[in-house]
């Protein structure tokens, strides 16, 4: 037993502290059960009777027992911890999670993978997700992130397309780097993006090794009503490490679920991973000159000409219980606001503001946010919602269901009134092209500036190696777009093709 670790040995530990009472076993409905290991037959051979309710509670119980998978980020992994600030930001915003130095707020953090189904490995070239929940005492903040801080597209019209293109051709059920390289190559927006999951950062060592970033600008209004843009950043504290590709394919087979194991061992042997978080600020006024619009998430805001400020700690301490109650069901929204963060207008962001509640609707009931994990339980929730599949509160008792009403309903917030600073939008309406805008500035300053040489080898290797499984014509276009980004990433990739190519032959 000695070389079992944490993970493994969960029902041994589970064992130990049940103690020496063993419960009775019931039906759903509570009923004890006599025998359990055998179904209600006529005579030995069967056949089984209708009348087997036991066996029928179990068996169409056992029916309905997956939910949908999430359409992305199906493969996971969560955690619980707190968050405490460390650095006064309240000049910048009111939020009641950035009140006080060492105020502590609970979060909940789910970890994933993004294209792969619910089965997939772990270890593969995909940005991984970050989304951190707060439970904050103006009720859920979600920060829905990933482990980079750009995205592929900034129109979230081209979501469901660039999406499909991560999943499986609808003929022949497989990976298609048709479709992946057509999409990319035919929408150079991507290419920041592509370029950081590409580099070493594309396969993080588990969970714990990855910065996490909000990618998207989100607004903070402080006490006085005041406004500035913000971007949120988390760096690990454990220090960044990757696989390469060798050992990730390795893993891949000898233990698909390495990440999930990585992180739920360290918690439980007390090794807590926690990472530093941070924002930029820029006002209004810069946003109006800044170089890039800053409501791009295909684009980083520079650190130089924005500095990280430091905010607080996020800490994973605890386990969760049960997978599929506190991971599978939680539900992570960009929409889950509080008095003091606001959104944008960048347009991926407004997208994601509609479509992760949507999603939530469908996959979990209209009474998602009643479940224990995704509940705001340090305050009490008063609206005049009402009903809906699986309403499993008090239905908010004998309360006013309309409003305005003459009988104690609840009322407006003056604090959040307060914190709400108008803005002004002007603009024609129409369908802008956004595809030609700048997409390869801040890829070259990654490629000349960020990446060592040794980096930038093992990018041109890592997009050869998928890029040599699309056709021709797609190598060739998608060869021209990194040409754009710098001469020598587009001659180094050529040349690593042809190799592959050849090789293949
Ligand atoms: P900076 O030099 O100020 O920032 C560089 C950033 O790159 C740091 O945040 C660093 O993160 C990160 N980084 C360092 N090495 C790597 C690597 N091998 N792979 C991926 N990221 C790495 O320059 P700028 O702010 O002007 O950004 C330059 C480029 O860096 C951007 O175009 C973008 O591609 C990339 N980047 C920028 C970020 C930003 O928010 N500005 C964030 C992450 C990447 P760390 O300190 O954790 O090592």
């Amino acid at each position: 037993m000695a070389d079992r670790d944490i993970a493994t040995n969960q029902l041994q530990d589970y064992k130990k502290s049940a103690g020496d009472t063993i419960p009775t076993v019931t039906t759903g409905a509570g009923a004890p059960i006599g025998i359990k290991d055998a179904s209600l037959t006529v005579g030995p051979r069967g056949p089984i009777l209708l009348e087997d309710v036991q066996f029928i509670d179990e068996i169409a119980h056992f029916d309905r027992e997956r939910i949908p998978e999430r359409v992305v980020h199906a493969k996971g992994a969560g955690a619980f911890g707190y968050f405490e600030v460390t650095h006064d930001i309240t000049k910048y915003c009111a939020a009641k999670v950035f009140e006080s130095v060492n105020k502590r707020t609970p979060i909940a953090v789910r970890f994933s993978t993004v294209g792969g189904e619910s089965g997939s490995a772990d270890t593969v070239r995909d940005p991984r997700g970050f989304a951190v929940k707060f439970y904050t005492d103006d009720g859920i903040w979600d920060l829905v992130g990933n482990n980079t801080p750009v995205f592929f597209v900034r129109d979230p019209t081209l979501f469901p397309s660039f999406i499909h293109t991560q999943k499986r051709n609808p003929r022949t059920h497989l990976k298609d780097p048709d479709m992946v390289w057509d999409f990319f190559s035919l929408r150079p927006e991507t290419l920041h993006q592509f370029a950081i999951l590409f580099s070493d950062r594309g396969i993080p060592d588990g969970y714990r090794h990855m910065n996490g970033y909000g990618s998207h600008t989100f607004k903070l209004i402080n006490a006085c009503n005041e406004p500035v843009y913000c971007k949120f950043h988390y760096k690990t504290d454990q220090g960044i490490r990757n696989l390469d590709t060798k050992r990730a394919a390795e893993l891949a087979s000898s233990d698909p679920d390495y990440s999930i194991r990585d992180l739920y061992n360290a918690i439980a042997a007390g090794n807590y991973p926690s990472w530093t978080m941070y924002i930029q600020v820029m006002t209004f006024e810069q946003a109006k000159t800044y170089k890039y619009n800053p409501f791009d998430v295909t684009k980083v805001w520079s650190h130089k000409d924005f500095p990280l400020i430091p905010v607080g700690k996020l800490v994973l301490n605890r386990n969760p219980t049960n997978y599929f109650a506190e991971v599978e069901q939680i539900a992570f929204a960009p929409s889950h606001m509080v008095p003091g963060i606001e959104p944008s207008p960048d347009k991926m962001l407004q997208g994601r503001l509609f479509s992760y509640g949507d999603t939530h609707r469908y996959r979990l009931g209209a009474n998602y946010l009643q479940l224990p994990v995704n509940c705001p339980y340090r305050v009490p929730v008063k609206n005049y919602q009402r009903d809906g599949a699986m309403c499993f509160t008090d239905n908010q008792d004998g309360a006013p269901n309309y409003y305005p009403n003459s009988f104690s309903g609840p009322q407006e917030n003056q604090r959040a009134r307060n914190l709400r600073p108008k803005y002004s939008l002007t603009g024609d309406v129409d369908r802008y092209y956004s595809g030609d805008m700048d997409n390869y500035s801040q890829v070259t300053n990654f490629w000349l500036n960020v990446l060592s040489s040794d980096e930038r080898k093992r990018l041109v290797e890592n997009i050869a190696g998928s890029l040599s499984g699309a056709s021709p014509f797609i190598q060739t276009r998608a060869v021209k777009n990194f040409t754009q980004v710098h001469p020598d990433l587009g001659s180094q990739l050529s040349k690593a093709l042809q190799l592959l190519c050849s090789a293949k032959m």
